[in-house]
């Protein structure tokens, strides 16, 4: 499979098509992000590395964040996470607050921010240092020590987060946040503010394609078991209510954020990485949908 010529053909044929969507400039400092970066990265199995355009440049992965915090809480605590967080699709946008009533403050899913609030929550009440033992997670997925947080962008998210905070305090009165909502909040924010390049992404997501493993040292982060149910949620959840859509159209697990990033695993395969910051009406990158879209048509290679 030559994956370096299918990404250097699609990569041009959706670098040409006309500018579609809009920053998420809902998040102040993420309103100054150059709206015409474009990049892609790929890590195969089989030791390809390969990337165009800005695969290089850091962004906002926003909640990619969410898968990885979820696999954190899920290699500590195995089955109990699913005791407060479900596994279904929502069907409903990211933010939304209004399942969160009629299913008693268990969100559908840790993809969606009142899930990955209880992630957080999970990861406060479990680590010593959250904060600093998330990082160092991250850190060790790929090797790569070149991993932090941004505090101009999760104090950018935390001077306008009404709807995080509404959804936190929301949550904690069904019982189902333990911490206090401004520590989970802070961790929250926080976690969406880590930048990492489409190279960095793809490398530190291969795991998830070798049932659990890292590739550089070999470490079973996850089991091969629950590497299949991360994945299974990616496909199902990872784009919210258009988690139908990027199945019907790429066929990859995978996880999109609103800094215009999507990672998408083929298990057995590879990791690939796009980030254009235009985002769909859904809040999916506009083009990285479009770039992954072309690549598993004509790679013949998605999970279907
Ligand atoms: N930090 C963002 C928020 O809470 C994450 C949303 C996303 O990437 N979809 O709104």
């Amino acid at each position: 499979m030559d994956f370096k010529k299918i990404i250097k053909d699609v990569f041009k044929d959706v670098n040409s098509i006309e500018e579609q969507g809009a920053l998420a400039s809902y998040i102040p400092e993420l309103a100054n992000v150059n709206s015409k970066k474009f990049g892609v990265h790929i890590s195969t199995l089989s030791g390809i590395n390969f990337g165009l355009g800005d695969f290089q440049e850091k962004f906002s992965i926003q909640s990619i964040s969410k898968v990885l915090s979820l696999c954190l809480a899920y290699q500590m605590l195995s089955g109990e996470v699913w005791d407060r967080v479900g596994v279904e699709p929502s069907g409903n946008p990211f933010n939304s607050l209004t399942q969160l009533e009629k299913d008693r403050g268990i969100p559908r899913n840790p993809f969606i921010n009142a899930g990955a609030l209880v992630i957080a929550d999970i990861l406060l009440s479990n680590l010593d240092d959250p904060k600093k033992d998330l990082l160092n997670f991250i850190r060790s997925l790929s090797g790569n020590q070149d991993v932090n947080y941004s505090t101009s962008i999760s104090s950018s998210e935390k001077s306008i987060g009404y709807r995080n905070v509404a959804l936190c305090n929301f949550i904690k009165c069904f019982g189902n946040i333990e911490n206090e909502p401004d520590k989970v909040l802070d961790f929250y924010f926080d976690l969406c503010s880590i930048e990492l390049s489409c190279k960095d992404l793809s490398a530190l997501f291969l795991f998830l394609a070798n049932n659990g493993k890292t590739m550089h040292d070999n470490r079973q982060i996850l089991l091969p078991s629950k590497t299949k149910r991360i994945n299974a949620l990616m496909q199902t959840c990872g784009f919210y209510d258009e988690s139908g859509e990027f199945a019907f159209k790429v066929g990859l697990p995978g996880k999109s954020g609103v800094g215009g990033g999507i990672i998408a695993i083929h298990p057995g395969q590879y990791a690939i990485a796009v980030w254009s910051p235009q985002l769909n009406p859904k809040g999916n990158s506009y083009k990285g949908m479009k770039f992954l879209e072309g690549f598993t048509t004509l790679s013949e290679l998605s999970i279907f």
